[in-house]
């Protein structure tokens, strides 16, 4: 049977009678931005995240980038300040800090949990680093008690970055909570996706939220009234509307999600094959499962050939750009062996048991096979 990464079209399929009546809704309304539905998610989704405040945006990167914006806006950051962010990190992380001509640092993640840890932000700490986007890559937490104790040491701004990580829980908060403010995607393929491009902030700070939404309004609070040079940016009321309808579901996929990833754990058995580590299964919300293996094309092409589709997240850091060309003398040796090493197996909500034992069955084949080959050789 063919195991699709990620089935989109049987995701939405699920909630289709809801989409299709909030779309009609939205198209009757004759309101299609800066309207109800946007106002209705927002808070929504600032109750769900356990903040006072949502600001939608049209994508996750400009959730980034308008909230380092703000702070510069607010005086608190200034051009050339520096950045501590993840090396193994999606570009978009890094983006939104040269974009606000800011300087990114890159710090190295754990090889196992695959995030960073407060060790390796205090290793490439300066004294002119202002802000620490933790990415809780993968879905997965970072430790942010640990790191918040150290952000407020040495007074930096925390933004996390949870575009892979809606729903996770720690110390009984959730994802977006933690931080001075957070960036969500809803990019189709993240865990709450929209039908299109989408994003938010969330912050329990309500200055920060209103420069935020007047920096993605043309630097507008009131009509014609223009405080900042801001850009356009805004969550349409079409996409909140079907953000509204998935976000009623989300608690159940991330606990399919969970049972899936549980199943992998206990049953994937390949010495060629490392398992991602995880502390806390509340922690992780599993928007990917990560393995690493040093046999990684020979993998691939083995579970290809068995109908198993997989990707690579990501098989080029940010600092081994040609975009980032000024920044490749560095030498991250563990962001450098995860591009080498990872490898993302299907995971998704709508996935059946079937799939889920054809998965584990073929992964743990793998070794038998290639032994096979090899005896066939002598
Ligand atoms: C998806 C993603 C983004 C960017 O979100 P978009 O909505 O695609 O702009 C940023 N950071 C991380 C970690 C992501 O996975």
């Amino acid at each position: 049977m063919k195991v699709p990464f990620l089935n989109l079209k049987a995701i939405n399929q699920r909630d289709e009678v809801e989409l299709l009546a909030a779309c009609e809704r939205v198209i009757k309304s004759g309101w299609y931005i800066n309207g109800q539905e946007v106002k209705d998610f927002e808070a929504d989704f600032a109750s769900y995240c356990g903040t006072q405040a949502c600001v939608g945006t049209a994508n996750g990167l400009d959730a980034l980038r308008l909230t380092l914006a703000a702070w510069k806006v607010q005086g608190v950051l200034k051009d050339h300040d520096e950045v501590i962010v993840p090396a193994n990190t999606f570009i978009a992380t890094v983006l939104a800090i040269t974009d606000n001509k800011l300087v990114p640092v890159f710090a190295e993640p754990d090889p196992d949990s695959y995030v960073i840890t407060t060790e390796s932000v205090k290793a490439v700490l300066t004294n002119k680093c202002r802000v620490v986007i933790p990415v809780h890559l993968y879905g997965q937490l970072v430790d942010m008690d640990s790191l918040l104790e150290f952000a407020q040491l040495h007074n930096l701004l925390v933004l996390e970055d949870a575009a892979q990580a809606h729903g996770a829980v720690l110390s009984s908060k959730r994802a977006g909570s933690f931080g001075h403010a957070a960036a969500f995607s809803f990019y189709p393929g993240k865990n709450l996706g929209a039908l299109g491009d989408a994003g938010a902030v969330t912050t329990n700070d309500v200055q920060l939220a209103s420069v935020i939404r007047a920096l993605g309004n043309y630097g507008s609070e009131h009509k014609y009234i223009h405080q900042y040079q801001g850009m356009n940016s805004r969550l349409d009321c079409i996409q909140a509307a079907m953000l509204r309808v998935k976000l009623a579901n989300l608690d159940a996929d991330i606990q399919i999600r969970r049972a899936i990833a549980l199943r992998y754990l206990a049953e994937i058995r390949n010495p060629v094959i490392t398992l991602p580590l995880i502390t806390d299964h509340n922690r992780h919300v599993w928007h990917l499962f990560v393995i690493r293996t040093t046999q990684r094309i020979k993998l691939q092409a083995w579970l290809a050939e068995n109908q198993i589709e997989t990707l690579v997240h990501y098989p080029c850091a940010p600092h081994k750009q040609l975009a980032y060309a000024d920044y490749a003398h560095l030498q991250l040796p563990i962001t450098e062996l995860l591009q080498e090493q990872v490898l993302s197996l299907p995971i998704d909500p709508t996935m059946t048991d079937v799939q889920i034992t054809q998965v584990i069955d073929v992964c743990n084949a793998y070794m038998a096979a290639t032994t096979l080959s090899e005896k066939g050789k002598l």
